[in-house]
């Protein structure tokens, strides 16, 4: 399934000091480059997951903040936790729409095909 959401796709070059206090708090080596994974034309916050699956680094301009903190999964709405591909794959408090669109996500696959913004 497929919809038209876009989004942000800001990225962030994180330095070896942040990639190593990512990899010293989650255990998981960090990407360096990260995706901000929030719907386009939100705030100045952008945010991007980093780690393992509750890290989130976010940022603004001139500042960056790695934080633990729980998906949004807005339309998730299982008690069971298993419908969260469905769901809103942002940080819970994010800026902006929520991301319904957001593709299936694998550990090393980063790689988001078909919603990457081609301009703008
Ligand atoms: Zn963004
Ligand atoms: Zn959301």
């Amino acid at each position: 399934m497929t919809t038209s959401v876009e989004l942000c796709s800001r990225q962030v070059v994180l330095s070896d000091r942040e990639a190593g206090a990512i990899r010293g708090l989650s255990g998981r080596a960090a990407d360096r480059v990260l995706e901000c994974v929030l719907v386009a034309d939100h705030g100045q916050e952008h945010a991007a997951r980093t780690g393992g699956d509750e890290w989130w680094l976010r940022w603004w301009p001139g500042r960056r903040v790695l934080q633990r903190i729980p998906s949004c999964g807005e339309a998730a709405a299982d008690e069971t936790g298993a419908a969260r591909a469905d769901g809103c794959g942002c940080p819970a408090g994010h800026e902006g729409g929520h991301a319904f669109a957001s593709p299936p996500e694998g550990p090393g696959d980063p790689a988001g095909p078909s919603v990457r913004a081609g301009g703008v």
